[in-house]
């Protein structure tokens, strides 16, 4: 994956950058416990610039850690910016939290890097132990070696679910390009059919699927936490006073929860798969986030609802908006 090469000279940027106090931190990858696994690292020395990876692993979203760290007032902005890695679903989180007024883009410096997909290191691990020595996307293939040999496997078994349905890999609003802009295909491609799936079921079947999936939540709410269309500073699934969801898991909590969740990103969600990605329990959180953004396409005529604009649709009114339970056609 041509992406590797382009490490060396991030982490000269990156230090270059923090030297010269153009940035007062940066956030990018490091190495986690297992060599195919990238987390989160917040760079803040010119020295800690050496810890930056770049890497097939480096899926996970980056855009959310930057609402901790970066400013949402004008008059508040006196130091340097804060630098972000971003690959296209980065930039589309950091989107969504400057249109949101949760940060402003001035106080951002945006470090794009092209993105080929990501490979899913739980998979990885699960298939092939946690000895794995290296990774390499070819084309449709994912070759990965391990003290077995070399193992190629199709690459849709490979890459984050997330990644096959993304149609923004590259980032465009940034402020420089690692790697000069790799490639300018699409990764992956929105597909709606699974949501289909269930939308054909019958309405009894349709209650035990999703009775099933909702079961097995344990409202850890990491979800939530993950997700940049959820920034609101108090949250009413914290709330005790009143409390709009009970801390009963019930099935019909359960409903409540999930429905409160998905409404609340309806039209605003970016498809980024970081709340499914992260789910302990693998509730598939984004049929009914794509349930909800096909039906925002549709119902409002949005070609895009992924992208984000400071005017939603579901945040704004028309006398022209659909009102089909009123003129009893929905
Ligand atoms: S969702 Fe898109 S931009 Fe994000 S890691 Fe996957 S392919 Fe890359
Ligand atoms: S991450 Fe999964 S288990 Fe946790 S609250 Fe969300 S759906 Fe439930
Ligand atoms: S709901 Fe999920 S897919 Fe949508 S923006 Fe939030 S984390 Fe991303």
């Amino acid at each position: 994956m041509r992406i590797r090469e382009h490490q060396d000279q991030l982490r000269e940027r990156v230090r270059n950058l923090l030297k010269s106090g153009e940035i007062r931190a940066f956030i990018g990858y490091r190495s986690g416990l297992r060599p195919s696994e990238a987390v989160v690292t917040f760079a803040s020395e010119p020295g800690e610039a050496d810890e930056l990876i770049l890497n097939e692993f480096c899926g996970l979203g980056l855009g959310r850690y930057a609402l901790d760290r970066a400013r949402a007032a004008e008059e508040e902005v006196e130091e340097p910016p804060l630098g972000v890695l971003a690959k296209g679903c980065d930039e589309l989180a950091l989107q969504r939290l400057m249109c949101d007024h949760r940060v402003l883009r001035e106080d951002l410096y945006i470090i794009g890097m092209s993105c080929e997909g990501m490979v899913d290191s739980r998979e990885v691990v699960r298939r092939f132990g946690a000895d794995v020595q290296s990774v390499r996307i070819d084309e449709d293939e994912v070759i990965v070696e391990n003290s077995g040999g070399s193992h190629t496997i199709p690459r849709e078994e490979m890459l984050l679910d997330k990644c096959l349905h993304c149609e923004y890999s590259l980032p465009t609003e940034v402020d420089e390009m690692v790697d000069g802009r790799l490639g300018e295909e699409p990764v992956g491609e929105m597909d709606f059919s699974p949501v289909a799936d269930i939308e054909n079921m019958d309405v009894d079947d349709r209650y035990e699927y999703w009775s099933r999936q909702f079961s097995r939540c344990v409202r850890c709410f990491a979800c939530r936490n993950v997700c940049p269309a959820c920034s609101c500073e108090e949250c009413s699934l914290d709330s005790w006073e009143p409390e709009w969801l009970s801390r009963h898991t019930g099935l019909s909590e359960q409903f409540m929860f999930h429905f409160t969740r998905a409404f609340h990103v309806a039209g605003r969600c970016i498809g980024c798969g970081e709340c499914e990605r992260v789910c302990p329990v693998d509730v598939p959180l984004m049929l009914l986030n794509r349930k909800l953004m096909r039906d925002v396409r549709d119902m409002f005529n949005v070609p895009e609802p992924h992208i984000p604009t400071e005017t939603e649709p579901l945040g704004t009114y028309s006398p022209d908006d659909m009102d089909g339970w009123r003129e009893g056609e929905g």
